[in-house]
């Protein structure tokens, strides 16, 4: 993603336009990354973006982001969906569904996309399917990160974001060069609310429940990449490029 590529048409919706739009491809990459959360999608999102030039769409940071607008500025179901956040409960589907289609024009980018976070329950990926096949848009794949439960709480617990630019760094595995402060902008690092214990047992079992049936639905439909999460992030994303066997992939 271009530095300057500021996300706005997705992040805020509506008329938004992006500061920098991505650059568009012949063949823009097209992927949907999945995963328990704190398995490092984000960061592998990140990377890959990085790499290919595309954008990194996630519902959760649409979500965030509405955090910061006054409540006159909120609509009632947003507010309803920060409170479901909060609990680290799913936003009902309905909610979700309408914020993508509002955003339909990032699934038409030619720089391509990598949404993350999105879809989470059956219904959204179906509803995601019958979206892409009505754009006569095609996915590249759908890259399933795969980590045992107890080492994706032990990312999450540590895990800090930075509310400025979204880079995510580990309090171990990924520190800053400075305690809390971004290595990109300087902004403070946070911990999420829904990084704190109770509300990570709670998405874990959202998890189980709602997400991991979209590892057999798409497995189904012939793009699933299954991709061992083990170890730091560069090795992970390593193992992405060769599972992707560079085809989708190369600049
Ligand atoms: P994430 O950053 O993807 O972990 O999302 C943070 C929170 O936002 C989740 O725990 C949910 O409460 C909400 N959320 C984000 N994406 C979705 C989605 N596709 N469906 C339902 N809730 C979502």
């Amino acid at each position: 993603m271009s530095e300057k590529n500021d996300r706005a048409t997705w992040i805020k919706g509506g008329q938004a336009q992006c500061n920098v739009p991505p650059v568009p491809r012949d063949k823009p990459p097209r992927f949907v990354l999945l995963g328990a959360p704190g398995v490092g999608k984000g960061t592998q999102a990140e990377l890959l973006c990085e790499r290919l030039g595309t954008c990194h769409l996630s519902t959760g940071d649409v979500f965030r982001a509405a955090r910061c607008l006054t409540p006159e500025e909120r609509s009632p179901a947003l507010d309803a969906a920060l409170d479901y956040m909060q609990r680290g409960d799913l936003v009902p589907d309905t909610t979700v569904l309408d914020l993508v289609r509002e955003r339909t024009r990032c699934l038409r980018c030619g720089g391509g996309f990598l949404l993350d976070g999105f879809p989470r329950t059956v219904a959204q990926a179906e509803a995601l399917s019958n979206l892409l096949e009505r754009e006569q848009i095609k996915l590249t794949a759908v890259l399933n990160y795969d980590l045992a439960l107890d080492k994706v709480v032990a990312r999450l617990s540590g895990r800090r974001t930075c509310p400025g630019c979204k880079a995510v760094f580990h309090v171990t595995a990924r520190p800053p060069k400075v305690a809390g402060v971004c290595d990109h902008c300087g902004g403070s690092l946070y911990q999420r609310e829904d990084d704190r214990p109770e509300a990570i047992r709670n998405r874990m079992e959202v998890y189980q429940k709602s997400t991991k049936p979209l590892i057999d639905f798409y497995q189904q439909r012939g793009v699933l990449v299954t991709i061992e999460a083990e170890g730091t992030p560069e090795e992970i994303y390593e193992r992405t490029l060769v599972a992707l066997n560079g085809n989708a992939t190369s600049k």
